[in-house]
């Protein structure tokens, strides 16, 4: 017997018999002797079609208030799921976060997790009973209810296999697991059976849509053991995030290729190379609120540098403001450049540590494709470039061939 946490997502509660498709499968573990939680989802759109009513109302809606309104798509599958179990015979009990004390911080639409009273559930799987407990949701020490960034319930689900030491945390989505790239742009793309808890950090921050990256931090700090999965598939595996890594004779040297759009390019030309110039340039640009990724400074010649930065491409209009009228001005620079065509490609895994030669293999397959690298940033285990995104397609492409990506050894079944 084992306690398994199953979380659902959107679109596997998207109507009444997809949610009776899911009890179907709870009560199969149920009926194995599993005590299960189920946290869920709001059905697919739910949560957007509430975020624009709100706007309907308020273009920028109060957070508190919008919190007490998208929290709802989430009230509405729990008690479907439960119902849907109970009437085949299996009991069960919906909760609200707050019914079963996610306790929050008070940052509205993007709460932070403090503490979870897990006893409540344990008394109700101790009597046989399945919990199912509504996703992205919680509640103040004040009694308001919060909510925790788009795609939350992914961490509500890791929250409660923390607090109740799971056995299992399931994702059960609408892809089979996690993919060395996304098989829409690479149909070659193969399922990995495992990946390292680094590399999921990694791909989940830099673009891979999959799990929620604050589930992923969760998961990691944590220790749960956290599997991806699709629902609409009976005997499937996934993907296990393991903390462990595989011999190095096993390991891929790249084990996925992120992508994303989301970004945008801006430039300083001739600001003077001298001391404190950087924290000139960025200390307004993180005063307004906008998160920097990627940062280039070059070697200053005759004593001016150039210096270029990304941010997310929603902020892109207030930070060339911000730089023209302000940072230029105070800097002394020349020039003020932005580019918001521009895409994020890069290479995850934790292969690379023991491997030389995969940036300079990565730029000679972008150079065979005629592609202008913009700018470079490298960890130990990623290696990021931007691009303008006409190219973002072919680049991931040429990228997944060179590095055998489609052609590595099928996962083993079983
Ligand atoms: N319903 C919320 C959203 O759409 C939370 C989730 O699905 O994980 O973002
Ligand atoms: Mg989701």
């Amino acid at each position: 017997m084992a306690l398994i946490v199953q979380k659902y997502g959107g679109t596997s509660v998207a109507n009444p018999e997809r949610i009776k498709k899911v009890a179907e499968r709870v009560a199969r573990f149920h009926s194995e002797g599993h005590q299960v939680v189920v946290v869920v989802s709001a059905m697919s759109g739910e949560t957007d079609r509430l975020i624009k009513l709100a706007r309907e109302i308020q273009a920028q809606p109060e957070p508190r208030e919008l919190d007490v309104m998208i929290s709802t798509g989430e009230q509405v599958t729990i008690g479907m799921l439960s119902m849907a179990l109970i009437a085949r015979g299996v009991p069960a009990k919906s909760y609200t976060g707050g019914q079963v004390r996610i306790l929050t911080d008070e940052s509205h639409t993007k709460a932070r997790i403090l503490e979870i009273d897990e006893k409540r559930m344990r008394a109700d799987l101790d009597s046989g009973k399945v919990v199912v407990v509504a996703g992205f949701q919680g509640t103040t020490e004040h009694g308001d209810i919060t909510t925790l960034g788009r795609g939350g319930s992914d961490t509500t689900g890791v929250a409660l296999a923390a607090a109740l030491k799971a056995d299992e945390c399931q994702i059960y989505t609408d892809v089979d697991g996690v993919y060395t790239t996304d098989p829409r742009v690479v149909p070659e793309a193969r399922r990995l059976e495992t990946i390292t808890f680094e590399e999921m950090l990694e791909m989940a921050s830099l673009g891979s849509k999959v799990l929620q990256i604050r589930s992923v931090e969760f998961a990691g700090k944590y220790k749960v053991k956290l599997r991806v999965l699709s629902s609409f598939e009976d005997n499937n595996n996934g993907t296990l995030i393991t903390f462990e890594e595989k011999s190095k004779m096993e390991q891929p040297i790249i084990s996925g290729i992120a992508f994303n759009r989301d970004e945008a390019k801006l430039s300083l030309l001739g600001v003077p190379d001298r001391p404190g110039i950087a924290y000139a340039i960025l200390e307004p640009v993180g005063s307004a609120q906008v998160d920097v990724d990627m940062i280039i400074q070059n070697i200053g010649v005759d004593g001016s540098t150039d210096f270029s930065f990304t941010v997310h491409r929603n902020d892109y209009q207030k930070t060339l403001d911000l730089l023209n009228n302000t940072i230029k001005p105070s800097t002394g620079a020349r020039e003020v450049r932005g580019d918001n065509k521009i895409c994020k490609v890069s290479l995850v895994g934790v292969g690379m540590r023991s491997h030389a030669g995969v940036a300079s293999k990565m730029f000679k397959t972008l150079s065979e494709e005629g592609i202008n690298i913009q700018m470079i940033s490298t960890s130990e285990i990623k290696i990021s470039v931007v691009l303008d995104e006409k190219y973002m397609e072919l680049a991931v492409r040429a990228l997944h061939k060179a590095f055998n990506l489609d052609s590595a050894m099928p996962p083993a079944k079983g």
